[in-house]
């Protein structure tokens, strides 16, 4: 499964809307900096719920909304290659803000986004992203915490984990 379009409204730099395609294989994205090539993987995260606001390189949720224009949510969606849609909204208001997470247009909880991604591997913790200096990250640490991403990537680690709980009942 891979993703086929991100659509942006209004999340940070994206002031306007904006499509991208992707393509099985390889995608890249190049431009001058500060363009918004980083924002696009934010858009990702922020999407799929991989990531915390810090991770975002953002403060605070709110601070993902677009600062030029007027409006108060910023939105992004998602479509994969089986046609799932996963979408969140975000929106601020006076008394805080409010997230919204739908999969395939039905509104959802965000719970259910990240059970549903999970089946296909897609997890926060399963670095299906790589980020910058993640690399660095894993060339340094030891060969058991190496083995530790390796299992959990493989999908091993889920039975370990299943392993352990039957052998504690
Ligand atoms: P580099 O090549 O340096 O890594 P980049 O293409 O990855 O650059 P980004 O980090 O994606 O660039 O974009 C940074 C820009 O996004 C900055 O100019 C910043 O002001 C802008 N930006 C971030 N949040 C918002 C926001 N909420 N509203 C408007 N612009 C924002
Ligand atoms: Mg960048």
């Amino acid at each position: 499964m891979y993703i086929t379009e991100l659509e942006i409204d209004n999340f940070k730099s994206f002031g306007k809307k904006t499509k991208i395609p992707f393509f099985e294989g390889f995608t890249v994205v190049s431009g001058p900096n500060g363009s918004g090539k980083s924002n696009i993987i934010d858009s990702i995260l922020f999407c799929l719920a991989l990531s915390s606001a810090r991770g975002l390189r953002a403060e605070k949720l709110t601070d993902l909304i677009n600062l030029n224009t007027n409006k108060n949510t910023a939105e992004v969606s998602i479509t994969f290659s089986d046609e799932t849609k996963i979408r969140r909204r975000i929106k601020r208001t006076p008394h805080g803000y409010y997230s919204y997470n739908y999969i395939n247009d039905r509104a959802c909880k965000q719970g259910d986004v990240i059970e549903y991604l999970a089946k296909y591997g897609i997890k926060a913790e399963g670095y299906n992203v790589v980020m910058q200096g993640d690399i660095t990250q894993i060339t340094e640490m030891s060969d058991t915490e190496r083995r530790k991403i390796i299992d959990e990537i493989a999908g091993v680690s889920e039975f370990d984990k299943k392993k352990e709980q039957s052998l504690n009942e």
